[in-house]
């Protein structure tokens, strides 16, 4: 962080200083909401979880160099105590953002924020040093947080920015103005909650809204493949950027293959030239993100020839999304553990496919989580999926819309032992471990809330 007095942090957030000897001492940061990640210089925000309250971790936090909290109430160690932590905590980003030199990019979508964000700043920082959202701690606190981790250095600021409904990511874009706002995809994430894809439409869209005009620099590159995102360059006063397969986006992919290991190798074409690009990421829907990385790199100035290299050199930054490792026999695990939606389901069966030429391959597949009214029809249609993509077998794990996944398998004309249902993980690792064979592929993905990666763990661990 840029080093603050205590004084300054008091009144940018409107707060009172107690039991601070010295209010002109510095916080130079990490800004952290774990007291275990206290270090000499941070400021410790206590939080009142539903379990935890983070009040009772202030002495630890001090104890461990912090220079002071930012609480609710007295801590009896130095404090800034204000009426909603939260809030201070985002005037607090916003005000040392309002001072940083740092360009700042945010991104939104349905699917593949993480995955994106992660391709940005790899591609950003062959150019300037660059912060970017540690996971996926894309909310009201992982943001301010993320965003405080920049210092004066920071030459990009790269925002992973999450939206649960109407107004988040309008907040959000409130604390940290993003200069460059890209849009991926509108798909049925949380469709539940939102109450339709038009509104998803209409939440994703405020990134795009609240970006300075083209004259102002302001840059919104949005996906021309996605209807409901290209939609959006009319919500915005920003100058617009396209890509995608379609024929009029400034940033596309052409001759798009996946190697037999799953890599998409493609030729990018950006308005300052065109050069091959072999990816070390698994499964084609990783064409789009990097495609919108490339649309945010040329916009910052960097040339086809260096996004194409930072591309084929990216890694997974992330744990448990397409995670493939090979075990000493010859099996191959696949850990999209991480989460799902229903665009995500289809990527990974379809890289299963591709690394699966030849070979045997096992969909170990639990729930989409928050689909509302389309659960059934989009589990019965991952169902189908798979069974239209050859995968060997279907493991099906947990409750009603594991049975849903394997009717969707019957319906497409998969009647016998090609799929399977289990109750929940544990079962998924007894069959596996004794049928899976050598140089089978098996790929495990379902929502965050099924944590299967204890069955690809387990995978792991056999081999
Ligand atoms: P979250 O909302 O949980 O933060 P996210 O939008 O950050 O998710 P990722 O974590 O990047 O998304 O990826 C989630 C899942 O979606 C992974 O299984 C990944 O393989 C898949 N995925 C990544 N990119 C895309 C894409 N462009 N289209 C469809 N699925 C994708
Ligand atoms: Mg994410």
């Amino acid at each position: 962080m840029i080093a603050l007095s205590l004084a300054e942090i008091a009144e940018v957030v409107g707060g009172q200083m107690h039991d601070i000897p010295d209010p002109s001492v510095s916080v130079t940061g990490p800004v952290v909401r774990d007291s275990r990640e206290a270090a000499p210089g941070s400021l410790f925000v206590a939080f009142v979880g539903e379990r935890v309250d983070g009040h009772d971790f202030a002495g630890a936090a001090v104890e461990a160099g912090a220079a002071a909290v930012l609480a609710s109430r007295p801590v009896g160690v130095p404090a800034i105590v204000v009426e909603d932590v939260q809030t201070a905590l985002g005037a607090l980003a916003r005000h040392v953002v309002r001072r940083l030199g740092a360009t700042l990019v945010a991104l939104t979508g349905s699917a593949g924020k993480t995955s994106t964000k992660d391709l940005i700043a790899q591609v950003l920082r062959r150019k300037a040093p660059t912060v970017f959202t540690p996971g996926s701690l894309n909310n009201e606190i992982g943001l301010p947080l993320t965003a405080l981790s920049a210092t004066e250095e920071t030459g990009f600021l790269v925002l992973e920015m999450g939206a649960r409904g109407i107004g988040h990511i309008r907040y959000l874009t409130g604390l940290t103005p993003p200069k460059v706002g890209v849009v991926l995809n509108v798909g049925s994430a949380h469709i539940g909650e939102f109450g339709g894809r038009e509104q998803i439409a209409r939440a994703k869209g405020e990134l795009v809204e609240s970006l300075p005009s083209a004259e102002e620099g302001g840059a919104a590159v949005l996906n021309a493949d996605d209807p409901l995102v290209r939609a959006m360059a009319s919500r915005t006063k920003a100058k617009v950027i396209l890509f995608g397969e379609s024929g009029e986006a400034d940033v596309r992919a052409e001759n798009v293959r996946l190697t037999d290991s799953g890599q998409p190798v493609f030729r990018l074409h950006t308005p300052s030239g065109a050069c091959d690009v072999t990816m070390r990421l698994y499964g084609e829907h990783h064409v789009s993100n990097a495609l919108a990385a490339a649309a945010v790199a040329h916009e910052l100035g960097m040339s086809a020839e260096e996004i194409a290299t930072a591309l084929s050199e990216a890694g997974s930054l992330s744990r448990w999304r397409m995670e493939v490792t090979e075990r000493p026999d010859g099996v191959t695990v696949v850990n999209d553990a991480y989460n799902a939606n229903p665009e995500s389901m289809r990527a990974a069966l379809r890289a299963l496919a591709a690394m699966g030429r030849g070979r045997r391959t096992w969909a170990v597949l639990g729930k989409m989580a928050e689909l509302g009214d389309e659960a059934l029809a989009e589990h019965d249609a991952v169902g189908r999926l798979a069974v239209r993509l050859n995968v060997s077998k279907l493991v099906a794990v947990g409750g009603r819309e594991a049975s849903w996944l394997q009717l969707g398998a019957y319906n497409e004309g998969s009647w016998g032992e090609e799929s399977v249902h289990v109750s929940d993980a544990q079962a998924a690792i007894d069959l596996l471990r004794s049928e899976v064979r050598p140089g089978d592929v098996v790929l495990v993905k379902a929502s965050r809330s099924v944590g299967l990666e204890s069955v690809a763990q387990a995978l792991l661990e056999a081999g």
